[in-house]
């Protein structure tokens, strides 16, 4: 399995703070009412995203890992 970054949408509030803090935002998260991944390619699996959210909807998924 490639790497995945899983966002709950049941639980995402949409607040913006996975984008705020990832250096690479503008191309790979895009925050409406909840928050989407468009590009993981620009990912360093710096896991900040998944630290930051206050809901704790960020699942990341390391190449290997079992979902
Ligand atoms: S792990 Fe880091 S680089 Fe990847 S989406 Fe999250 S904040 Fe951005
Ligand atoms: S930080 Fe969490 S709750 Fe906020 S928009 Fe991102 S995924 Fe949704």
């Amino acid at each position: 399995m490639p790497l995945q970054i899983l966002v709950d949408e049941e639980k995402c509030i949409g607040c913006g703070k996975c984008a705020e803090i990832c250096p690479k935002a503008a191309k790979i998260w895009k925050v409406g009412s909840v928050a989407r991944i468009l590009d993981l390619r620009y990912c360093h699996v710096c896991t900040l995203c998944a630290m930051e959210c206050p809901t704790d909807c960020i699942k990341i998924i390391r190449p290997g890992e079992e979902a």
